[in-house]
């Protein structure tokens, strides 16, 4: 069976492919498809309700079984903000210094910087069932940035029981402990017997 990965975001493709190996499951990028897919608007107010609007939408567009994500950075004394606004904090088309920066301003004198990314994975088949798993991934948000791998809030984002940034850390042990990687563990064991069934 083929399973479409809504995703336009060529890194996650890779992590994806590298965490779900299930027999007899081909995974489908949106590149490779090979017809326009409808664009999906981020706006619902959970992870969980934007990557199942995407599941969903592009499975219908698509008649295929559609895994998609939705990830964001949630901050306790903002409240869990930036949360689902966590890619357009600074504005729209900000970009990832803009919202940085912002984070810092809004923390500045702040003692508590406990934080957590989230990864939520929705699949979606063909006749209207879907599934959510979750990862998540505790830490702390910096005074200052450091590091340069990475994206997003990695220079400011230190997980918990380490010293060092997620920009500061090598990939791999970033991919071993992030929020997607949980994520993708928990939907690897929870799915497989679900699309097992699937011709
Ligand atoms: P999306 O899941 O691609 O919509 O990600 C939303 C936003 O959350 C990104 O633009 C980043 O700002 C932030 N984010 C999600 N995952 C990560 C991560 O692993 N590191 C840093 N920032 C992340």
């Amino acid at each position: 069976m083929k399973l479409l990965i809504a995703t336009g975001n060529a890194h996650k493709l890779g992590e994806i492919r590298a965490m779900l190996v299930w027999p007899g499951v081909t995974l489908v990028g949106m590149k490779v498809y090979g017809r326009p897919l409808p664009e999906v608007d981020e706006d619902a107010e959970t992870f969980e309700g934007n990557a199942l609007k995407k599941a969903r939408t592009l499975c219908a567009a698509t008649g295929l079984w559609t895994l998609a994500d939705d990830s964001g950075l949630e901050v306790a004394a903002l409240g869990g903000a930036p949360g689902v606004r966590s890619a357009r904090y600074a504005g729209e088309g900000k970009g990832d210094a803009a919202n940085n920066a912002r984070l810092l301003r809004e923390l500045d004198g702040v003692e508590d910087r406990r934080a957590r990314f989230r990864c939520v994975l929705a699949l979606a088949a063909p006749d209207g069932r879907t599934w959510t798993v979750e990862g998540r991934c505790e830490g702390r948000i910096a005074h200052e940035a450091s590091g340069t791998g990475g994206f997003g809030y990695d220079p400011l984002f230190h997980p918990d029981g380490g010293t060092q940034s997620f920009a500061a850390i090598p990939a791999e042990e970033k991919n071993r402990i992030s929020h997607r990687a949980r994520a993708l563990g928990a939907a690897a064991q929870a799915w497989q017997p679900i699309l097992a069934g699937v011709d």
